[in-house]
């Protein structure tokens, strides 16, 4: 335990300087019983600290998940079914799918932060959700200190949303998530430049680990390195619009990029809203906008919690204004 105030700069993507009044290691679920039930007011729960925002010092206690490790529970010809500790690297974990040749989650590769994270904001890319292969996690609820299992359909995942942004938001710590990953897989190529890449490469047969590859070639290419320059990747989810909002931004911004995701809605790119109000490269002070992908707010050193915050305000006025569409934040704002 590290105590009286702790600066959890080295400990969130976004490099902010801010504190928390103890930082406490959770090693195991027995070092997790052991402290708890804390009210859920007084601590706030930590992985990678790749989705957050500190705008200010927490007077609060930090829990960083520490809980690593991979266990296969269930095998056949087909699938293996694994359970992998909440504070587990995600990108080792889909490492060591790929290694073993078992499919799913390799378009998820080099997405940062821990396990006990992706069901949070049922992370997602290049067309894969992590809900696709989720079977269930275990949590504990941090007020009473009790355990609960909770299977695919309690989680109500959605586009970066589950039951954790809303009913459960701050109120549980998840130990443990169990995946069902298959043997026989189909690969999932069409999204982004995924083809492109394998076509560029002569890759005629491709496996698990050639499209794992080609999305890590890509995203190293298209986001910034957060040791490089401090950032927590998209910062806005991309806007869901109704269709009829949607005929009508269309006759006014022919141009507009869009995805129908049903006969009800369609899915706006954020990253191309605010790139037409000028915004992609912009900087003030410390804060900007990463010159390559509008969507992605940076720390070009010293910049504050609350500078970043401001600035992130200012477009979701300027693209309210122009557009109509109130962006909402993927990065959860302390
Ligand atoms: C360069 C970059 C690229 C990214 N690309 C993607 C992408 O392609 N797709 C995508 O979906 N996301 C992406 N992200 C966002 C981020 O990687 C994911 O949201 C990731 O799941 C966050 O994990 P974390 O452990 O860092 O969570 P943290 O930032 O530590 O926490 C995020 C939230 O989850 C809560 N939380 C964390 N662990 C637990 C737990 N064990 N129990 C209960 N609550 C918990 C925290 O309290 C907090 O509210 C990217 C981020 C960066 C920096």
């Amino acid at each position: 335990m590290i105590s009286n105030p702790v600066s959890l700069k080295a400990y969130n993507t976004f490099g902010i300087d801010a504190s928390c009044d103890r930082l406490i290691e959770i090693n195991s679920e027995e070092e997790l019983s052991e402290i708890l039930p804390i009210p859920h007011k007084e601590v706030r729960v930590l992985g990678g600290g790749s989705n957050i925002l500190l705008t200010g010092d927490l007077e609060r206690k930090v829990l960083h998940n520490q809980i690593k490790g991979i266990k296969v529970l269930k095998e056949n010809d087909s699938y293996v079914l694994v359970e992998v500790g909440g504070g587990h690297d995600w990108h080792q974990f889909v490492m060591w799918a790929v290694s073993h040749g078992y499919g799913g989650i390799e378009n998820l590769s080099l997405i940062p932060g821990t396990v006990g994270a992706a069901p949070i904001q049922n992370i997602g890319a290049y067309g894969v959700e992590q809900s696709e292969f989720f079977v269930s996690l275990t949590m504990y609820d941090l007020t009473t200190g009790k355990d609960h299992i909770l299977l695919e359909e309690d989680c109500r995942f959605g586009y970066r949303d589950s039951i954790f942004k809303g009913p459960l938001k701050g109120k549980c710590f998840i130990t443990s998530v169990r995946y069902k990953l298959t043997k026989k897989h189909e690969l999932r190529m069409d999204y982004g430049a995924i083809k492109k890449k394998l076509v560029e490469k002569m890759i005629a047969y491709p496996t698990i680990r050639d499209v794992s590859e080609m999305v890590i070639e890509i995203r190293k290419s298209k986001l910034p390195d957060p040791r490089e320059l401090g950032n927590s990747g998209s910062f806005f989810k991309n806007p869901i619009v109704t269709t009829s909002k949607f005929n009508r931004l269309i006759a006014e911004f022919p141009e507009m990029p869009h995805y129908s995701i049903d006969d009800e809605t369609v899915k706006i790119p954020a990253g191309w809203l605010i790139d037409q109000l000028g915004w992609k490269g912009k900087r003030i002070g410390d804060v900007g906008t990463y010159e390559k992908q509008a969507l992605v707010l940076v720390n070009h050193g010293k910049a504050t919690g609350g500078e970043l915050w401001d600035f992130a305000k200012m477009i979701i006025q300027e693209v309210e204004d122009h557009y109509g569409i109130v962006l909402i934040p993927e990065v959860n704002v302390w």
